[in-house]
């Protein structure tokens, strides 16, 4: 049963349908008036179906004729069933009007599907994602209070109980759980996390129940930041779909021009009657708008956009998704995108009389204010040792880093960067950095100023980094998906990036690059290969992902910097989601490309069918509408 409430709703949601409708109710009995010879009756409702079922595209077809003075498809429509109802009170062949009432008809039924297919889309993709709860429970002198979660500023303390979802981002003060993160990385097996670290708006509490202080405020979280740029992405056009609608307004006024010259020349040429000669030049009207070419990208694009998002791979605009999809090279980042980039001290070498805590001390000292991975390991291993913070810290991304302790400059990094200041480097240290390089491992340099004059080095530091366990699988599975060229780009020397290289069944290797060569590198590759993908995590990747074709990021949920410089997210830290990634990409193009291909045959098929004068002006309509839908239902598959 239909309450009054529901059904004012229900006008509101969908007008189009209600027209398409209320159009379809009145055609009917028009019809059927005329069938019992009421004319009057008829030409009544006839007319008062036109105006309910084409109001809507009249009014966008003379707003775009007017303001941007284009002919649009709704227009053309609109034109070729006045022609027709013209064309039956002249010649008093009253079904004409019925014809042209139909058309009208499933025009407006064919418009209504695909709004309620678009919002559709929307709406599955804003329920995806805003999973914040309303309320939040603030912690205020010890006692426990409901407030809205629009009230909740930047250091408040929250308790969150267990099956709860977390209202803001924020990280764990007292207690331990496990969180479901789903909503942000597609990944519902739940994730152990305790005190010190981030929850994310969004998230689903598991048993334990959580005391959290928001470091977020609700409004900036990182769901309503993916959300946002999921819908930029929806709101953008790919250059495809700019092309498709380039070629319409062209194509429309070439369909104009083709349409007056049916409805005159024909008569003189093959010496039709008058009759025929129209009817057939208005039903060419309606076969060749390109209506079904027009829905066959957009459609596809943000149901793709939609899957990915739930799978946790975030597309910043839809024109990347047909790129992923044709990607013919890829260089991947070293640290942090092969390996984990959770790297652990495995070895401390001291030299010139220097101990062992002399070299994690001195290091720890400038890395502290680093945020490599290399310096949040040192950082751990010296973490019962005494040592003070650095001042005048200087970070050179790709190579080292250095800082002052008293009037002692400490220098840390890579054999050639610390090479400049400490002029040469111990024979018997640079053996041992071999071997831990073989291994895969990385070593870092430690080098002091004593006096302010000399630098000299006291010791180096070896660390391991694990490869990804499911690294060397997604890299055969992107080579058997057609990927031809796949290489390694790293700050890292030559010895340990081979190692690593090797483990996960890449060829080609390129060491010792700074962030703007990684650049020069993809640039290269692109000459050879057009489509290049670059894989990375880092800020030193952020050059490299901005040249190639489509820059892909790990870890969004980590890390800002991917979030705001790569064209794809992987929001999970997981490594396979790249293949997801790429088969969606081809998914998308193998529908967009079916898409286009139905489109065009059902223009050609009916149009020569209606140049032999075998179908009417309803079945030329249901043709191309029908296509229209078919198109649009294909792209939406994607969803699933
Ligand atoms: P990747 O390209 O593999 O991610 P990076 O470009 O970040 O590696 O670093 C390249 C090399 O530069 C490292 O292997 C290390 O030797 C040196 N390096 C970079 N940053 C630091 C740092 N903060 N401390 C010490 N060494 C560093
Ligand atoms: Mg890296």
């Amino acid at each position: 049963m239909l309450y009054p409430n529901r059904i004012s709703q229900i006008t509101k949601e969908h007008p189009d349908a209600i027209a398409a409708i209320i159009c379809g109710v009145l055609l009917f009995c028009g019809w059927f008036a005329l069938h019992l010879n009421w004319l009057g009756l008829a030409l009544l409702l006839l007319p008062a179906a036109y105006v309910i079922g084409g109001f809507e595209s009249a009014r966008e077809g003379l707003t775009t004729l007017f303001k941007e003075k284009e002919l649009d498809v709704d227009l053309l429509m609109i034109v070729a069933a006045l022609g027709a109802a013209t064309l039956g009170l002249w010649r008093r062949e009253y079904h004409l009007i019925v014809d042209g009432a139909i058309l009208i008809l499933i025009f407006a039924v064919s418009g209504a599907l695909e709004g309620y297919a678009m919002r559709h889309t929307e709406r599955s993709i804003r329920s995806l994602m805003s999973l914040t709860p309303d309320v939040a429970r603030i912690l205020r002198q010890g006692r426990e209070e409901e407030i809205s979660i629009s009230q909740l500023r930047v250091g408040d303390e929250i308790v969150v109980k267990p099956g709860e979802l977390i209202p803001t981002d924020a990280v764990i003060i007292e207690g331990y759980s496990t969180l479901n993160e789903a909503a942000i990385t597609g990944e519902s097996l739940p994730v152990e996390k305790t005190v010190g670290q981030e929850v994310f708006a969004g998230t689903l509490n598991g048993y334990g129940a959580l005391k959290l202080k928001v470091h977020n405020p609700p409004e900036s979280s990182l769901i309503q930041r993916v959300i946002r740029l999921v819908e930029q992405a929806q709101n953008e056009a790919p250059p495809s779909q700019e092309f498709i609608e380039r070629f319409e307004r062209g194509y429309a006024r070439v369909i104009v021009i083709a349409g007056i010259l049916l409805a005159i020349l024909p008569p003189y040429i093959f010496g039709w009657d008058w009759e025929t000669t129209i009817y057939r030049a208005l039903t060419f009207l309606v076969v060749a708008s390109p209506c079904a070419l027009m829905a066959a990208i957009m459609p596809a694009l943000l149901s793709g956009i939609a899957n990915g998002a739930r799978q946790g791979v975030l597309f910043k605009n839809g024109a990347q998704l047909e790129i992923m999809g044709k990607v013919r090279a890829i260089a991947f980042d070293k640290t942090g995108t092969l390996t984990t980039g959770k790297l652990e001290v495995s070895q401390v070498i001291s030299v010139n009389g220097y101990s062992r805590e002399d070299v994690l001390i001195s290091a720890a000292a400038v890395e502290s204010s680093s945020e490599h991975p290399i310096g949040d390991a040192i950082v751990r291993a010296a973490h019962n040792l005494n040592w003070y913070r650095a001042v005048d810290v200087n970070a050179i991304p790709g190579q080292g880093i250095i800082g002052t302790v008293g009037n002692e400059k400490y220098i840390v990094g890579n054999g050639v960067f610390v090479q400049k200041y400490a002029r040469y480097l111990p024979q018997e240290l640079i053996d041992s950095a071999e071997s831990s390089e073989k291994e895969g491992k990385t070593v870092v340099w430690v080098a002091k100023s004593s006096n302010s004059e000399t630098v000299q080095v006291i010791g180096l530091i070896a660390l391991a980094d694990m490869i990804r366990s499911e690294a060397a699988v997604t890299i055969n599975r992107l080579r058997k998906l057609g990927v031809e060229h796949i290489i390694m780009l790293t700050g890292d020397n030559q010895r340990t990036a081979e190692a690593v290289a090797k483990e996960v069944g890449i060829e080609t290797v390129y060491s010792s690059l700074l962030p703007s060569d990684k650049l020069d590198v993809i640039r290269q590759l692109q000459k050879k290969y057009q489509t290049v993908a670059m894989v990375g995590d880092g800020i030193n990747d952020a050059p490299a992902l901005a040249q190639a074709s489509v820059g892909i990021a790990m870890g969004g949920a980590g890390s800002d910097v991917a979030l705001e410089t790569a064209d794809i997210v992987l929001m999970a830290d997981r490594f396979d989601k790249l293949v997801a990634a790429m088969l969606l990409g081809k998914r998308v193009r193998g529908v967009v490309r079916q898409n286009i291909t139905i489109a065009l045959t059902s223009i050609v098929l009916l149009l020569i069918a209606n140049f032999l004068g075998n179908i009417n002006l309803p079945f030329g309509v249901i043709g191309h509408e029908g296509s229209t839908v078919l198109v649009t239902l294909s792209g939406l598959r994607l969803l699933k």
